[in-house]
């Protein structure tokens, strides 16, 4: 069966973190025989330089034939001073809000292996596995009115709108309960109830859903200023969080931190399944190590590995990609973002070859593992 995987490397790093993702695939259709076809479009300040918008109809047509999307990065200082309409990030929100993709996942896992890269006290990070589930389509970002307009005495006013319907917070909540069911059933709703209606809102059809329908599920909520302080001084505590567009975008962020890197953080975002999810790396261009084989590559591996998951329900394939990822940081190789004294640092390119040398090393031992049965 064909996996049709539309790629989007867009700007700056995301081209060369696609690039290491693509030799994955290719050895998967190689060896283990599976039918992925690629197809490439252009997003962001790429698609822009080429077309004049950053989010070009081919693109769009193309993503909605797909049956899974993976995206690099999008953004840089070339196009910060365009016109809000046509900057890079407009690409994005514009892909994500045509594919009604409503659910962002960010797994937050710390390697035992790179315990030591985060800022935070081994004890505190080491063996952490929580799962921010941000919503996405609705919020300050989409939200009208918004804009900045001029009053009649010269000063400027900028509004943004907080907005979220009962049935965007539902169906935000239900995908935040489904999968702390397949977890450890711990599910914390993140708001600020208590100065935000909109929010207090969120709170109470949260409540009504995990009431109604999700019993066994151990609901709590909390203010996002706690939640934040909670990330960080005792983030075990969490399984799954569930939050707003923007509160999900900061937390995300900060939770982030607690692995080490940036570069190590997948992410999914997930619609109705009426369209292809799309997979990408939480970071952004990296601007200030593009083009120099240094970013690391493991972020784009990991949502590529999301994918399998999620939208291809091949768990086998995307245990194996992940097993040879956690081997190869065993073996103490590392990019220049988690290098550590007496670990072996290796480029983007390098990083990529050596995940494929241990991907054929664990074929191989599979093989004998099979004669010797
Ligand atoms: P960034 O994530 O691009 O970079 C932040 C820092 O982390 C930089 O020092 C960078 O070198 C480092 N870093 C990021 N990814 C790395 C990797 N894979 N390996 C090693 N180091 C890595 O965020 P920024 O600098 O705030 O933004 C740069 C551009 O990216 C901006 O134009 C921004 O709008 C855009 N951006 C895009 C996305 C996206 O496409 N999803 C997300 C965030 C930012």
């Amino acid at each position: 069966m064909k996996h049709k995987i539309l790629f989007l490397p867009g700007d700056g790093i995301g081209v060369e973190v696609c690039r290491e993702t693509r030799k994955i695939i290719d050895w998967l259709n190689e060896k283990l025989g599976l039918g992925f076809v690629i197809d490439t479009a252009l997003i962001g300040g790429a698609a822009y330089d080429a077309s004049g918008t950053p989010f070009p109809p081919e693109t769009l047509e193309k993503a909605k034939k797909a049956d899974a999307i993976l995206l690099g990065a999008v953004g840089g200082p070339k196009w910060e001073n365009l016109d809000y309409s046509k900057r890079p990030e407009r690409g994005l929100l514009g892909i994500r809000k045509e594919l009604g993709l409503f659910a962002n996942l960010r797994p937050a896992i710390v390697f035992d292996e790179l315990a030591d890269a985060s800022t935070l006290k081994r004890e505190v990070v080491s063996g952490l596995d929580i799962l921010i589930v941000r919503e996405l389509t609705g919020d300050l970002y989409f939200g009208q009115p918004r804009g900045v307009e001029t009053l009649p005495d010269g000063t400027r006013r900028g509004v943004n709108t907080l907005v979220y319907t009962s049935p965007e917070v539902q169906r935000i909540a239900r995908v935040a309960f489904d999968l702390a069911k397949k977890r450890g059933k711990k599910l914390c709703s993140v708001d600020k109830a208590n100065v935000l209606e909109a929010t207090e809102m969120w709170r109470q059809e949260v409540q009504k859903i995990g009431d109604s329908e999700y019993p066994e599920i151990q609901l709590s909520h909390m203010y996002v200023d706690n939640a934040a302080m909670q990330l960080v001084r005792n983030p075990k505590q969490f399984d799954v969080m569930v939050t707003t567009n923007v509160f999900g975008d900061i937390l995300s962020d900060c939770a982030a931190m607690l692995t080490g890197s940036l570069g190590m953080l997948p992410s999914a975002s997930l619609g109705d399944g009426s369209h292809a999810g799309l997979y990408e790396p939480v970071h952004g261009s990296a601007p200030d190590i593009a083009g120099k084989n240094i970013a690391n590559p493991i972020a784009t591996i990991l949502s590529f590995v999301m994918m399998l998951r999620y939208s291809f329900s091949l768990n086998a394939e995307a245990d194996i990609v992940e097993g040879a990822v956690k081997s190869v940081l065993a073996k103490g190789f590392r990019t220049a973002d988690i290098v550590q004294p007496g670990m072996k640092k290796l480029g983007t390119n390098e990083m990529g070859d050596v995940i494929i040398k241990e991907l054929d090393s664990s074929l191989a031992l599979a093989a004998v593992n099979k004669i010797k049965a």
